[in-house]
């Protein structure tokens, strides 16, 4: 595999901790252990998060091509877009970023609280539209491209999440060969990893990397986008595009990506009350603090996955936390009482 051959431009203090995580695992029983890989640390930037480990390996493309502003696109509460207008204020380019309705939800501070706060903060030019969740390509995005354009500036797609991006999916290959690297200083392996997938390139990118570790297939996907033929899809193509990028060498089987849907309702961006109670119990026992979108289904998704005895007896379970509490601000009204 060659991922070294690909440029990364520095955006997050290095390889992220992995810490144990006892009294969650107490909490479940014991009989497998709990152990967090902390992406929603691994920065200095508005909080960090995943999209920070993809967006490395895209600057410099984005510094090649002679553009001025970052374009991207996600929900009103969206970690991306933050992401993305964190990268530009700290390489000095400007941003514009369309944050559409993809939550059916409302609390009246909702869009202008956690992540759209900090992005419009961060000086980007945040744009309201009225459409709905759809992790592909935007007619909105593709508007506020030509809208640059317009004014004479030279824009740069990021597409929602940075997935549907050429290099979206190798952040998440290094991923997969640092916690091999931290494996060897532990002195054990990791049976499973447990992670929260929406648009896709988070998991594929680990599929990739742990599949020329041939363990691909213990990577657990636990889907939050509640349009599962969707994003599997998705998966499927950056698993694809990504495997032929860092010459893997062989085909993904299908077998390989494993995504489970059952933890997504009621719907995307809305949590039951299943999360809410994850979201609680990783907070009193570590607290560990997980938002209501994305990594409360994930933890959610382990929780019962753990109850249910899916993992035998002795496995050691890490769960990647990709970041997201910033959006917990705009669902004060779930945990009034905590
Ligand atoms: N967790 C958080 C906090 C996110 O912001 C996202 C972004 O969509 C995900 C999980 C899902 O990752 P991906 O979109 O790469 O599937």
């Amino acid at each position: 595999m060659k991922l070294e051959q690909f440029e990364r431009y520095p955006l997050t203090f290095g390889p992220t901790p992995i810490e144990h995580l006892p009294r969650l695992t107490d909490a479940l029983g014991g009989k497998v252990q709990i152990y967090a890989k902390r992406e929603d640390c691994n920065s200095g930037l508005a909080f960090g998060g995943n999209k920070l480990r993809k967006l490395e390996y895209i600057v410099p493309d984005a510094i090649a091509s002679g553009a001025d502003t970052l374009v991207s696109i996600g929900g009103v509460q969206s970690n991306h877009t933050r992401m993305v207008a964190a990268t530009a204020a700290k390489i000095g380019m400007k941003c514009v970023v369309v944050q559409e309705k993809w939550v059916p939800h409302f609390d009246a501070v909702y869009d202008r609280v956690g992540n759209i706060l900090l992005t419009r903060l961060m000086g980007a030019d945040s744009r309201l539209v009225e459409d709905g969740f759809d992790i592909g390509i935007r007619k909105s995005w593709e508007d506020a491209m030509q809208s640059v354009r317009d004014a004479g500036g030279t824009p740069y797609g990021i597409p929602a999440g940075a997935s549907v991006h050429k290099y979206g999916g190798l952040g998440y290959v290094h991923f997969a060969e640092e916690v091999r690297a931290q494996e060897a200083e532990l002195g054990f392996k990791f049976d499973y990893v447990i992670v929260c997938v929406v648009t896709g390139s988070t998991q594929a990118g680990m599929i990739v990397g742990f599949a020329a570790q041939d363990r691909a297939d213990r990577v657990i996907g636990i889907d939050a986008s509640g349009t599962l033929e969707q994003t599997r899809d998705q998966v499927r193509r950056i698993v694809d595009n990504t495997s032929e990028l860092v010459e893997l060498g062989r085909p993904v089987s299908e077998e390989e990506i494993v995504i489970n849907p059952d933890y997504a309702y009621p719907a995307y961006g809305v949590p039951s009350e299943e999360t809410n109670d994850a979201i609680r119990l990783a907070a009193k026992t570590e607290a560990m603090i997980t938002d209501p979108v994305y990594e409360g289904k994930s933890m959610q998704g382990m929780i019962d996955l753990v109850g249910k005895g899916r993992f035998p007896e002795g496995s050691r379970i890490l769960y990647a936390h990709l970041g997201g509490a910033p959006a917990l601000n705009g669902y004060s009204y779930y945990y009034k009482d905590g």
